[in-house]
């Protein structure tokens, strides 16, 4: 593997925990990691390289009003990029190559994190992980979990999201506490689609196992129905999947549940059609009046009644 260091970097803990785990690569000095990660360039010796670099601008940035569970929320990066390979990723035309950056410099981070939630009325927040990476799979070179989950037990009314399509649960595992704070959110869709669009990730029945070893030891476990793509035959195979879910995790223990479609806005809709012509779920969607690209209510509403059925506190993505 090739290394990229910012030498603004090198002093940091992390960089040097990444550079002792892997002592068999190649490490190329860099000033900003932003002559390697902003440049149409392809490395030709390794497909995704990892970058280490130091996040000098804003970490923290606000969600959409109800994104998600609450109108307040933040998303927060501590990485860019990821090593699985979603057909429909937004990070597929966000960044202009596919290698992995780890932003080491976790209290500048954290500060910041610190003075966002010092500056907000007293109801309940989120903060998002996991928009910019698989947080959970970049662990191994991050070690995410530990920097981060306790250091957000310390807040009231605030909570964070690990969204995830690992199974490895180690670093949660290891923690020695039971966070009250935190949430995993395991993404699911049914095998078939996992083996068409969701290249690289955790099978559906690891996923399902990793979910029901967190619940028997008390985490909190969110379960993603998300992204539902509108192929052929959805509503059998989805069906047939709300059944399957259903059979292997007990639902009730479930924290919460979430269910969303394809979204993209616009402008997002045009630039990933412009580089993936042949993606079939693409044309699947319309462009709906609130100016999102995304399936036909019909189709929706579809899925909002099955996965309503399976959990009828199931929220939904920006519907309103
Ligand atoms: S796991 Fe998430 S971040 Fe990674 S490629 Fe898939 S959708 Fe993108």
């Amino acid at each position: 593997m090739i290394i990229y260091i910012e030498k603004q970097a090198l002093e940091y803990e992390q960089t040097k925990k990444i550079i002792e785990r892997f002592k068999n690569s190649t490490i190329i000095y860099i000033d900003n990691y932003k002559n390697i990660f902003d440049k149409d360039y392809t490395n030709l010796d390794s497909k995704k390289a990892l970058i280490i670099a130091k996040l000098n601008s804003n970490a923290v940035s606000e969600a959409p009003a109800w994104y998600g569970h609450t109108k307040s929320a933040y998303f927060f990066k501590t990485s860019l990029n990821c090593i699985f390979d979603c057909d429909y990723c937004y990070l597929k035309w966000a960044f202009k190559n596919e290698n992995m950056v780890v932003f080491v410099n976790y209290d500048d981070i954290k500060n910041e994190i610190f003075h966002k939630i010092s500056t907000l009325w007293e109801w309940e927040h989120w903060f998002y992980s996991s928009d910019y990476s698989d947080i959970l799979w970049m662990n191994s070179l991050s070690d995410f979990s530990n920097e981060f989950i306790e250091f957000f037990e310390q807040f009231e009314d605030v909570k964070m999201e690990i969204r995830t399509k690992s199974s490895n649960i180690t670093s949660l595992l290891n923690l020695w506490f039971i966070p009250k704070n935190t949430e995993i959110a395991f993404s699911l869709n049914p095998q078939i689609l996992i083996d068409k669009y969701e290249k690289w990730t955790s099978s559906l029945d690891s996923r399902i196992e990793a979910i029901n070893k967190l619940l028997s030891l008390w985490f909190k476990v969110w379960i993603r129905f998300l992204p539902l793509l509108p192929v052929k035959n959805y509503e059998e195979i989805y069906s047939e999947f709300a059944k399957y879910v259903n059979s292997k995790i007990k639902m009730c223990d479930i924290n919460s549940t979430f269910a969303s479609g394809l979204l993209y806005t616009k402008k997002d809709y045009n630039k990933i059609l412009s580089k993936y012509k042949d993606l079939d779920i693409l044309h699947m969607l319309e462009l709906d009046n609130d100016w999102f690209y995304r399936e036909s209510k019909k189709v929706r509403d579809t899925f909002y009644t099955m996965f309503k059925k399976l959990d009828n506190k199931c929220i939904l993505c920006l519907e309103y």
